[in-house]
């Protein structure tokens, strides 16, 4: 599904990324954790396609093809789901009609008939009911006023429009409370079908409580230095990143 094979970045020149390797396969789920400022947001915004950040080295497979000669919008096409694009506000579009186009967009990719109004309005429906969001929020402007719940059920019910292949969820600068962790991981937990693969970016470990990854990996100034399964976020829990940074500056 994704193959991230020695990648490195930086931002104005700082280097941040320093070589990641990463393989993700169809169906799983991956946490990524790790203390602030280690490059998590770093690496969801280069895999996002972010224009502000320099690839300098390495490349990333997804689904066969070169991630990084792609722009953000056939990523999208492709089948990426980024959730951090969403909670962006676009006064003057309604989420209606910014879904629309978009979940068209995705099927013309894909060689599927779009959705006429009526066949939009019932895949909405249907949607709506796995993340319990309110009907009024569809014909309002596009996360104009919305409280930060509602954004991450919208952005939740976007994935779920959008069907993807592979979500990317960078959680970390969110200010998540106890409801929209819990949206968050419900929305993952209902589309996680064996098929479709997730990265969750994470420093609440508590997020983890509800959705369980098959994999969790620590960065750290650029590079995953350990990677384990859902035991390994119990021990952070526990005993927090000092004993890896500690492993990781002894061998240096
Ligand atoms: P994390 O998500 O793990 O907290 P980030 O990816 O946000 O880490 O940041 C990694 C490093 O990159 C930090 O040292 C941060 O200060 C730096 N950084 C991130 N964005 C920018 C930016 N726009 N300009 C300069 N430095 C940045
Ligand atoms: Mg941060
Ligand atoms: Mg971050």
């Amino acid at each position: 599904m994704l193959k991230i094979n020695d990648l490195k970045a930086s931002i104005e020149d700082k280097e941040i990324l320093k070589g990641i390797n990463l393989e993700i396969k169809e169906g799983e789920v991956h946490a990524i954790m790790g203390p602030n400022g280690s490059g998590k947001s770093t690496l969801a915004s280069v895999l996002a396609g972010r224009e502000d950040y320099e690839v300098e080295g390495g490349d990333v497979d997804f689904d066969g093809e070169d991630l990084l000669e792609m722009s953000p919008e056939e990523r999208a096409q492709k089948g990426l789901f980024l959730a951090f694009q969403y909670p962006v506000e676009i006064p003057g579009v309604s989420n209606t009609n910014f879904l629309r186009t978009a979940v068209n967009e995705v099927r013309k990719a894909r060689g599927e008939e779009p959705y006429n109004a009526a066949n939009f309005m019932k895949e909405m429906k249907e949607k709506m009911k796995i993340v319990s969001i309110d009907k009024s929020l569809m014909n309002r402007s596009l996360n104009e006023g919305f409280s930060g719940g509602e954004k991450k059920r919208n952005e939740i019910f976007h994935m779920a429009m959008l069907d993807p292949k592979l979500a990317i969820l960078d959680e970390t600068d969110s200010g998540l409370d106890i409801d929209a962790l819990r949206i968050v991981a419900n929305g993952v937990n209902t589309l996680r079908d064996g098929k479709r693969s997730f990265v969750v970016v994470t420093h609440y470990q508590r997020l983890l409580d509800y959705i369980v990854p098959d994999f969790v990996h620590v960065l750290y100034k650029g590079k995953i230095v350990k990677s384990g399964t859902k035991e390994l976020a119990l021990e952070l829990e526990e005993k927090g990143y000092d004993w890896i940074i500690q492993e990781v500056e002894g061998q240096n």
